[in-house]
């Protein structure tokens, strides 16, 4: 028997079948768990506020399942992390502050920085530790300091408002920002999930890499898929007891087992 698959999901919830909503309940609503706990942990047990995002993403027509990228599952998460951000940012009031930092700011002073280390710090600015980043990245949490003070001390001889932490307090707008400054030039998410999965060559990577020294967009998609796919690995489905109230939420029929274990009960 076929295995139901992310793109499985994503044509049902396209074509408005309460398959694809309920898998999108049991698989991924454990994933925006993980994302809320970590950009707003103060919201993490917030029932009513994942009902919200739910209810905001059960639309065929949400732009989650427009996504033209979607084709893989990570992909799908990097997207579904920016749905729950940006429903919980609509209703919070808008963070802008005078003289915070910029995309132009670090671009100058960063700019000897390579493509690696400048995915430490903008994990940084994704609010990841030291430690969480050396474990996104597999590497020595020793090595992600290292480059994280050079950052603070370049960025700091260049501001007038410098203190420490703004990158990390900077974060949502950086993101905003960064995901806005989209060129011609830059990578698909195919680039990103095949370094990761080792699939690249290394002119390609090279190639790669040159473009990331110039581009914090792609510096930002490329985190946000290094995210989705530690998410992915650390999020377990739900349980039925689990999942009944945010099927109840969006109004799916009663289901006594998910069908997509039953196609894998023996
Ligand atoms: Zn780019």
């Amino acid at each position: 028997m076929a295995i139901y698959t992310c793109l499985d999901m994503i044509a049902d919830c396209r074509a408005n079948r309460p398959a694809g909503w309920s898998y999108l309940v049991g698989n991924y609503v454990p994933v925006m768990r993980l994302v809320l706990s970590h950009y707003y942990p103060d919201r993490k047990a917030d029932r009513e506020l994942l009902d919200q995002v739910l209810k905001a993403l059960h639309d065929p027509l949400a732009a989650l399942f427009a996504h033209p990228g979607a084709g893989t599952e990570r992909e799908f998460v990097t997207a579904l992390r920016q749905a729950v951000l940006a429903a919980v940012e609509k209703e919070s009031a808008n963070q802008t502050s005078a003289g915070a930092l910029d995309l132009e700011t670090m671009t100058a002073a960063l700019e000897e920085f390579t493509a690696t280390e400048r995915q430490f710090v903008w994990l940084e600015s994704m609010a990841y530790t030291a430690e969480q980043t050396a474990a996104l990245m597999n590497l020595e949490a020793s090595t992600v300091e290292n480059a994280r003070n050079r950052a603070e001390e370049l960025l700091r001889s260049r501001m007038d408002h410098w203190k420490r932490g703004l990158i990390a307090e900077t974060g949502r707008i950086l993101g905003r920002l960064a995901a806005a400054a989209r060129t011609e030039e830059c990578l698909p998410a195919r680039a990103f999930l095949d370094t990761l999965d080792g699939r690249i060559t290394w002119i390609r990577k090279k190639d790669c890499e040159f473009h990331m020294m110039s581009c914090w967009h792609c510096i930002d998609h490329f985190c946000r898929i290094r995210e989705a796919d530690h998410a992915l690995r650390v999020a377990r489905p739900l349980g039925e007891d689990e999942a009944m109230p945010y099927r109840l939420a969006l109004g799916l029929p009663e289901e006594k087992q998910p069908f997509w274990k039953k196609m894998f009960a023996p």
